[in-house]
Parts: structure tokens; C-alpha cells; sequence
């Protein structure tokens, strides 16, 4: 059995974060472990509030973990805090883990913050250079680069930043441009466009479900463009068939 692991925030509605990574997972076939770096309090309509994870919890969490089971592929999504990014980044190098997937996520589709401000410029020079794949979304792209995204030719512009920082390689999510949507792959050498129909309405957790999706195809040997490609399909389809329970976003149907 292949098995992934997934360092993030908690959602008590199952849309986001560490409960969704777990779901997604298991319908690519591979067995979930997860490590909670933060908290979250919200639903479907908002963030409300945060909190860190300790350091040395995180820590203690991945040596207990990995000591007994190594991970094939990890991901991880809401760090919250520099101590969380120091905690990941020294058991990906003391464990020589491989396959790591990082969801920068700094922010909800809310608004909520969900990186501090100074664990950003850790995130890009601690973690960034032990990643397989890194998955920023537009926004995140802009806000790791300072490059204000509004066309395809911004995104490459942005992947190619982002490539010097280390990952192996940049896929940039959720571009929205005219009737399109653009996924953009790059490796340092050849750009993969992987183009989609836009589907209207506000959707939970497109970001942690893709970055799930693109960690448990790694962890089951598949190659990056390939499980971007993946990744893509799988998200489009959860979207397509989304449950409208709350009364904010939808969530997705995994
Ligand atoms: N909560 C957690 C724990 C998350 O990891 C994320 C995104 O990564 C969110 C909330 C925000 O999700 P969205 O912006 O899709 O609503």
C-alpha cells in the first residue's frame, strides 16, 4: 500500500485542509497520514479564527509518525507559522523524505490569513528548495513573486521566478482568463498548459483537493505532468459535482 502525508489545518467542514487531504487520498487508492500544523474555525462562509500548533508538537507529531511509517509522497497546505515551516523542513531533511508537494497557501477565498506574514519569506527559502512541486494558486503566485497576474504571459513570467527558488517543478493553478481556465506547468524547460472550462460559483478547497491529488499520484509513481493532468480532471469532476449544503461556498465532492 503507497501511502501520502499531508501537514495542514484542520476545517470542521471536511472542504479544506487536513480532513479533505485525508478524503482525497483515499480516492486515489492511497492510504492517508496527516500531521495538524494549525486550527481552523469556520464553515462554508467564513475563517473566524486561527491558531498555531507549536513548534515542537509538529515535530513531535512527524518523528513519531515517520519513525513507524514513511510516507511515499507528503503535501502540505496551511503551515500558519514559522515554527511549523522549521518543523517540516528539518524532518524532510532528516528523514531525506521525497516527493514533497507545497500548497503555499497564505490566504482563504474569504480573506482569512493563514500564513504570518514573516513564515512567508521562510516558506520560499526553507522549503521551497526540498520540493518536488510547488501549487500556487494566482494569488499565491503574485504574492510569493510580487508579480501582479492578470495573463498567461504573467503566469509564465511568475513560474519561472518561482522556479528559481528550488522546486523541481511550478504548476500554477486556477488561471481564469475569458471563457478559460489554465493550469500552467513548469519544469525549467518546457511549459505544459493544461486548459479547462470555467464552472461558475464559489467553491471550498480547489487548492487543497488539487495539491492532494497531484501528492497521491507521486506517491503512486505517476510523473508530475501526468498527475497534474490528474489532479486536473479529478478537481473539475468534484467541482462539477459539488454539494451545496452549506450556506456559503460549496464543497467539494470527493
Ligand atoms: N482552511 C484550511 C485549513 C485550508 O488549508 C484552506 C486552504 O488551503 C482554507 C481553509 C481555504 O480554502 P478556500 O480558500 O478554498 O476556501
Amino acid at each position: 500500500m503507497k501511502t501520502a502525508l499531508t501537514i495542514a489545518g484542520t476545517d470542521p467542514t471536511g472542504g479544506a485542509g487536513v480532513q479533505a487531504d485525508l478524503k482525497v487520498f483515499h480516492h486515489f487508492g492511497v492510504y492517508g497520514l496527516s500531521v495538524v500544523s494549525a486550527l481552523t474555525v469556520q464553515n462554508t462562509e467564513k475563517v473566524s479564527a486561527t491558531s498555531r500548533i507549536e513548534g515542537a508538537l509538529i515535530e513531535a507529531q512527524l518523528n513519531t509518525l515517520i519513525n513507524d511509517i514513511r510516507p511515499d509522497a507528503l503535501k502540505t497546505g496551511m503551515l500558519l507559522s514559522s515554527d511549523a515551516v522549521r518543523a517540516v523542513a528539518k524532518a524532510v531533511r532528516a528523514y531525506d523524505l521525497h516527493n514533497l508537494v507545497i500548497d503555499p497557501v497564505v490566504r482563504s477565498s474569504s480573506g482569512a490569513q493563514l500564513l504570518e506574514d514573516e513564515a512567508l519569506a521562510l516558506l520560499k527559502s526553507e522549503l521551497f528548495p526540498l520540493a518536488e512541486v510547488i501549487t500556487p494558486n494566482i494569488d499565491e503566485a503574485a504574492a510569493l513573486t510580487g508579480i501582479a497576474i492578470s495573463d498567461a504571459g504573467d503566469m509564465e513570467e511568475a513560474a519561472q521566478e518561482l522556479k528559481q527558488l528550488g522546486p523541481e517543478v511550478i504548476i500554477i493553478t486556477g488561471g481564469h482568463f475569458k471563457e478559460e481556465t489554465l493550469e500552467l506547468v513548469y519544469d525549467g524547460r518546457t511549459f505544459h498548459r493544461i486548459r479547462g472550462k470555467k464552472i461558475k460559483g464559489e467553491y471550498h478547497g480547489t487548492g487543497c483537493a488539487f495539491s492532494a491529488a497531484v501528492a497521491a499520484l507521486l506517491a503512486r509513481g505517476t510523473l508530475v505532468a501526468d498527475a497534474a493532468r490528474g489532479a486536473k480532471d479529478f478537481v473539475e469532476k468534484a467541482i462539477t459535482h459539488a454539494y451545496d449544503i452549506g450556506k456559503g461556498m460549496r464543497l467539494l465532492h470527493v
